[in-house]
């Protein structure tokens, strides 16, 4: 008798299929408990400082610099003493080996910049170790590229740096927005004032160290550490020739105000709230998959999240089925564990906003699913949540919630598919699933979006230009276009 053949009744069935934890080391990452600005190559003392923590224990992880406006002085200050002194008039190819170079170091320190990432903004280790580090390394490396090909990039046009970019970013991706930022605006020929977000300060600091062994140049890249008023100052001051911002569609109005008439440049990448729609021709394991990940991926910290889900009516019952039974395989918890899908909320802040959002849902009518799910006692978290009987006009289908909620609403036509979609003040993203080539091309034509993906979701690639419509922003990152915002052109 075959061995196959043999009954394996002996054989205990195992009854527990929960995972054993796969704790990520953190020894890999060495904090000091004080840090100041990066300015002119050097660390300026801060005068003020605040506490930056971990939001999976609410740990103390370090004291970080309030930037005040002398400090964002000084740093701009440098920015251009650096872009006189040289760096605006190098050669492109010398600007790329600078590039190459902290691309390559950000490769090599890939799993210490990983590990900070999750610990500091509460991120799954596998997004950070699989999706943030390896974009940002390869926006480096993608914008070196460019450095020297920037007369072939726009032929006939040449052109030239801006002088000195001021930069804000949020905390949702703090070092791929960091990389978004710096990695064109060098090759470019421009030098930096960065302003990370209040709460995930430290690999945009880490990223100080990556700059020294680089040896790039001292004033090129300046980091100032704070919360809104530093970033004001930035937006404030005469001596910045650009401002690009990415975070919330408020504080980007207000830049927006703040800057008009003064010739100064500016590019905003603000808020969304992104239509997934599925049709009933759809691969609907797939679409599955792509939902989870459109909006449960960074627990829904993410500003083209796909957030409100169309589902055109005849596949409604089994695709809601479907998604509850999933959601309730998705694992909620240590941020540092390699097993964790979803993992803690950003801050108290953003835990209240999303709690506040939800309680609405609830209020106005929508029925709520969590799947059952043991949260940890300390730290900011929430389970995944999927709202449906939603109207339109419900808050959770307006509002961006930036956290992992997603609202469900249905469809009969494509016509009615797109007129809902297009009806948000947003217009960042969207997704479309379906069999047919023809229906994608159809309702990409018709989405009032900078990015529609067809059969995926959160797709990203330096290559790729990304931005908004309407209330999400103007001005593109990413591929050629996101050249353009830093260069001015003799024409
Ligand atoms: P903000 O827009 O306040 O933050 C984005 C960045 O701007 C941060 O660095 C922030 O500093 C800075 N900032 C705040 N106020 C000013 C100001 N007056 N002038 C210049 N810079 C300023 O977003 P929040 O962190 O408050 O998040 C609020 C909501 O915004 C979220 O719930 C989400 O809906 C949305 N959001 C959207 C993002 C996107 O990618 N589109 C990213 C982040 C948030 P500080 O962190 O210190 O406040």
């Amino acid at each position: 008798m075959a061995e196959l053949d043999k009954p394996q009744r002996e054989l205990a069935t195992p009854s527990d299929w929960t995972y054993a934890s796969a704790p990520e080391s953190r020894d890999v990452v060495r904090l000091a408990e004080r840090y100041g600005h990066f300015v002119g190559g050097d660390w300026l003392e801060a005068a003020e400082t605040y506490e930056t923590i971990a939001p999976r224990d609410e740990e103390t992880l370090a004291a970080v610099g309030q930037g005040t406006p002398a400090d964002v002085d000084r740093a701009v200050t440098a920015a251009r003493a650096a872009f006189d002194d040289g760096w605006s008039s190098l050669p492109g190819s010398v600007r790329a080996k600078y590039l190459f170079r902290i691309a390559r170091l950000l490769q090599e320190r890939s799993r210490e910049f990983a590990v900070l990432e999750s610990l500091n903004g509460g991120k799954p280790i596998k997004e950070s170790r699989d999706v943030d580090l390896p974009l940002a390394a390869a926006h480096f490396f993608y914008y070196a590229g460019w450095a020297d090909k920037l007369e072939y990039a726009f032929p006939n046009r040449r052109p030239r740096p801006v002088g000195v970019a001021g930069q804000i970013i949020p905390w949702n991706f703090p070092l791929l927005m960091l990389a978004w930022k710096i990695a064109p605006a060098l090759a470019c020929g421009n030098t930096v004032v960065l302003k990370p977000a209040e709460t995930t300060p430290l690999t945009a600091l880490l990223f100080c160290d990556v700059l020294r062994q680089a040896e790039l140049p001292p004033g090129v890249v300046n980091i100032v550490t704070g919360d809104g008023r530093t970033g004001a100052a930035l937006v404030e001051h005469d001596g910045v020739d650009k401002i690009a911002f990415t975070g919330s569609t408020e504080v980007g109005k207000a830049i927006q105000r703040r800057l008009a008439g003064t010739g100064r440049r500016l590019t905003l990448e603000l808020g969304g709230k992104a239509a997934n729609v599925v049709f009933d021709d759809c691969a609907l394991d797939q679409a599955i998959e792509g939902i989870v990940n459109g909006i449960y991926f960074n627990q829904g910290h993410v500003c083209c999240a796909g957030s409100r889900l169309l589902v055109q009516e005849s596949i409604y019952e089994p695709l809601v089925a479907k998604l509850e039974r999933r959601l309730a395989t998705l694992r909620v918890g240590d941020p540092l564990d390699k097993n964790t899908d979803v993992g803690a909320i950003n801050s108290a802040a953003q835990l209240a906003k999303i709690r506040e959002l939800v309680a609405s849902g609830e209020a106005e009518g929508a029925e709520i699913y969590q799947p059952p799910c043991v949260l940890p006692e300390q730290g900011y978290w929430f389970p995944p949540t999927v709202f449906t009987n939603v109207a339109q006009s419900y808050r959770i289908a307006q509002e961006e919630i930036f956290g992992p909620v997603l609202s469900v609403l249905t469809f009969r036509t494509p016509e009615e598919a797109v007129e809902k979609a297009n009806n948000t003040p947003y217009g960042l993203s969207a997704g479309v699933w379906t069999e047919k080539g023809s229906r994608i091309l159809w309702m990409a034509q018709r989405l009032r979006a900078g990015v529609v993906w067809a059969n995926t979701y959160n797709r990203f690639d330096p290559s790729s230009p990304f931005g908004g419509y309407k209330e999400s922003g103007f001005g593109r990152e990413g591929g050629l276009h996101g050249l353009e915002p830093y260069l001015e052109f003799e024409e």
